[in-house]
């Protein structure tokens, strides 16, 4: 199946000296035209990165106050940053099997180093005897890594109908402030006058 490619994301996300797409950001296999590694690899720490800032530092700086959000029914009070630090999480734990749910806990969530990473892992796995776990090791742990950021790369670019990445078009595609509110013509004209008749 042919993935649907935004060749401009591509082509900007993908490592200039990467060998597999030679900086085009896309290859070619036989299930037809996909997104190269390098770049979903690029998309997943940008949705992570913002995802950090959204759950850890947002909440105590002034980008917490609401802003507008248009939507068919009107005009929607929301709080941006929180809305994408849960969207995230909903992909991670749609997008993720019950394994690399774990690793992605470990690794990024908790922030431990490997060797912790495999002592976690190791209990979990002996919890579950061992179903859907592979052997715990230093090279499984590292290709699950590896895994888990093409997966989510994937699932953070393919989002329907509004994509997380790129996280600007997240917070701006949407939103505008008050002040942004066309005020229409009737309105515009009537401050015309009241400035000529002010002297102005
Ligand atoms: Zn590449």
């Amino acid at each position: 199946m042919t993935e649907s490619i935004a060749h401009g994301v591509a082509a900007a996300n993908a490592r200039p000296t990467c060998p597999f797409c030679l900086g085009t950001g896309r290859v070619t296999g036989r299930k037809g035209a996909t997104w190269c590694g390098c770049v979903l690899k690029r998309i997943f720490r940008s949705v992570f990165n913002a995802w950090l800032y959204a759950e850890n530092i947002a909440p105590f700086s002034y980008r917490t106050q609401p802003n507008l959000e248009v939507t068919p029914s009107g005009l929607v009070r929301g709080y941006k940053q929180a809305e994408f630090a849960a969207d995230v999480i909903l992909v991670v734990r749609r997008s993720l099997d019950a394994w690399h749910q774990e690793v992605f806990r470990a690794h990024y969530l908790g922030g431990l180093d490997w060797r912790a990473c495999l002592r976690v892992l190791t209990r979990f796995a002996a919890h579950r005897h061992g179903e859907g776990c592979p052997k715990v090791d230093r090279g499984n742990y590292f290709h699950s890594i590896y895994r888990l950021q093409l997966i989510l790369g994937r699932a953070f670019v393919g989002l329907e109908p509004h994509c997380l990445f790129p996280v600007r078009d997240y917070y701006r595609g949407y939103g505008i402030r008050r002040r942004q509110l066309a005020v229409g013509a009737s309105a515009r004209v009537r401050a015309q006058e009241h400035a000529l008749k002010a002297g102005a």
